[in-house]
């Protein structure tokens, strides 16, 4: 645990948003910053008033809020005032539409404006935004439109294909908007004058659907008083400021992407760019120069490739407009944070956080020394527990289950209709009988109270930073007609930290060959999500699985790792 720390510079401290972390923690209350966003009466707040009408009628109207590239290169800006009134236009066309309160307003589009307008639009409404990624198949959209009742969806003409063969099977949607049809072209017309719903904190904002390690995807729901605690850990931990401009890689179908480039980031002013473009290392630098890019937030695949691409690539490039570096979703290895300190003068600043959390829990701040390799201290406020499986707390350095007590604003809600899986986040610390939300992940404090990452407690896997869960993709492979039945891991790679791994029990007399695996790789793909499809797939003649019939990944894992497969004590003859 000897690590070479990486210590702050003093000017780095003094004009950090927030300096020292530790003392900030002894006394903090939520009381105090909750002043800084806009209520409208007490306990009644709505995140898109925060995010841009609260902009829009101050100083910062004119001040650019999104800078925008198409993937063909076309450049737009959008001023907070323009954002204003594209989504008070949006929110009067969905109402047009009948859409109401607490109605399902789904979101699949690549990186467009639209995209960002309609999201503010849907809260304005006081609707529950619902947002998936642009890689999602036929099968994945099904699940999520599906189990959420959703009223209505806002897509575009090449991304609504893949809704043809489920539409049908879609009773609750009643629209499908398209932002190159007939939507696209109307809702302009609209008044740009819309009254924002006065909505209760605790009433429902957005959704976001999350894989486990079993069953279908999980919608987790956020509150509108999410955004007290994405605004103050993009303050905090971004160190966003007034004038910054931004630049956050994630997508908004992923909750990095609602929280830190839509929610957090407009509550704090600051201008964000969005590129619908490929990840392509020159491309990126090129933008971070052109823009003068203040604030990076990515995450570790992306600078392990731009690492792995050329060591000098980024020195043909002037990027000395940039502050602060952070990143997100999975392990950000030391060596990296050494490179990124080399190659651009500044560390990549780990932090972490979930779906479920709706906001970042735990960090590497601009003025604390780093560890690399520790994901950083936890924010002020938040009371982290390392417990073994009964609850007991562990001394420092013990390796035991993450867990946070429930007190902070962007925890989310509820699992949309499923509350018993809800209920099965939390658990009880002994002796207290204190509640804890169990994050799923592994991971020790040390005697400093740095947070290290250890891996999942469970079978979710997180590929490229995405989290995948093996159930899916094992639902997506037997649907394959030559597939009896699958079984499915995460294994470590360098570049993407894990990828998709199949091992798969062909139908009898059917031919176990490379055309085989990639036949079956790419129907994975083209019906399930982009992302979530098998990178390797390994035929087998069985699966290990318990004498109930469940498949034992954890066997597949240590044997594909050369580990000792443990307990087999509940294993079917195998
Ligand atoms: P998601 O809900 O998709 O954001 O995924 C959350 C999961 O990503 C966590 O439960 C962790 O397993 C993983 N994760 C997020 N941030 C980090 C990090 N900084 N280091 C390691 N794992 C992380």
């Amino acid at each position: 645990m000897s690590q070479k720390i990486l210590e702050k510079s003093s000017s780095s401290i003094a004009h950090a948003n927030l300096n020292n972390v530790d003392d900030m923690g002894k006394h903090f209350s939520y009381d105090r910053y909750v002043q800084e966003l806009v209520w409208f009466d007490h306990g009644k707040i709505n995140a898109a008033y925060n995010a841009v009408t609260k902009n829009a009628y101050s100083a910062r109207r004119n001040k650019v809020a999104l800078y925008y590239e198409s993937d063909e290169g076309l450049k737009e800006k959008y001023t907070f005032q323009e954002v204003e009134e594209r989504s008070n236009q949006i929110a009067h066309y969905l109402k047009k539409m009948g859409v109401e309160k607490g109605d399902r307003v789904f979101i699949f589009l690549p990186r467009v404006p639209e995209l960002y307008f309609s999201f503010i639009a849907a809260l304005k409404l006081g609707a529950v935004a619902g947002t998936m990624f642009s890689a999602f198949g036929p099968q994945a959209l099904f699940d999520r439109l599906d189990q959420s009742d959703a009223h209505v969806l806002i897509t575009n003409k090449e991304l609504s294909q893949r809704l043809d063969s489920v539409r049908r099977k879609l009773p609750h949607l009643q629209h499908v908007l398209l932002t190159d049809g007939n939507f696209g072209a109307h809702y302009q017309n609209e008044s740009k004058d819309f009254t924002c719903a006065r909505t209760n904190e605790d009433d429902d904002a957005f959704m976001l659907y999350t894989s486990g390690t079993t069953g279908k995807p999980k919608g987790v729901v956020h509150g509108h008083r999410a955004i007290v605690h994405q605004y103050l850990t993009a303050k905090w931990v971004l160190d966003l400021k007034e004038d910054d401009v931004y630049w956050c890689t994630a997508d908004p179908g992923w909750v990095t992407g609602i929280a830190y480039e839509i929610l957090g980031t407009w509550a704090n002013g600051a201008s964000t760019v969005v590129t619908a473009a490929r990840f392509d290392p020159a491309d990126w630098y090129r933008i971070i120069q052109e823009y003068k890019v203040n604030v990076w937030y990515s995450a570790p695949t992306a600078v392990r490739m731009l690492a792995a691409q050329s060591d000098t690539l980024h020195s043909k490039y002037n990027l000395s407009s940039l502050r602060h570096l952070a990143s997100v979703g999975e392990p950000l290895n030391p060596e990296i944070i050494h490179w990124s300190k080399r190659a651009y003068g500044l560390p990549f600043h780990d932090n972490y956080f979930q779906t479920e959390t709706g906001g970042i829990m735990i960090a590497n701040y601009p003025s604390l020394p780093i560890k690399p390799g520790s994901m950083g201290k936890p924010f002020p406020g938040i009371k982290v527990h390392i417990v073994d499986p009964e609850g007991n707390a562990l001394p420092p350095n013990s390796i035991g289950r993450l867990t946070f007590e429930p007190n902070w604003p962007s925890l989310m809600k509820k699992l949309w209709r499923r509350p018993h899986k809800y209920d099965s986040y939390f658990m009880k610390m002994c002796p207290s009988r204190k509640k804890l939300y169990v994050t799923g992940d592994l991971a020790y404090i040390d005697e400093d109270g740095y947070v290290w990452f250890v891996g999942r407690d469970d079978d979710v896997i997180k590929t490229a930073g995405e989290r995948v869960g093996p159930f899916e993709v094992e639902s997506a492979l037997v649907a394959h007609p030559d597939v009896v039945e699958a079984g499915v891991i995460g294994k470590p790679d360098e570049l993407r930290g894990q990828i998709i791994k199949a091992f798969v029990v062909l139908q009898e007399g059917v031919w176990g060959n490379e055309k085989k695996k990639e036949e079956i790789s790419q129907f994975v793909k083209k019906n399930l999500a982009g992302h979530a499809y098998p990178r390797e797939i390994e035929f087998v003649d069985k699966l290990p699985k318990t004498r109930s019939g469940k498949i034992m990944r954890r066997i597949l894992k240590a044997q594909e790792m050369g580990l000792p497969i443990g307990d087999t004590s509940t294993l079917e003859e195998y």
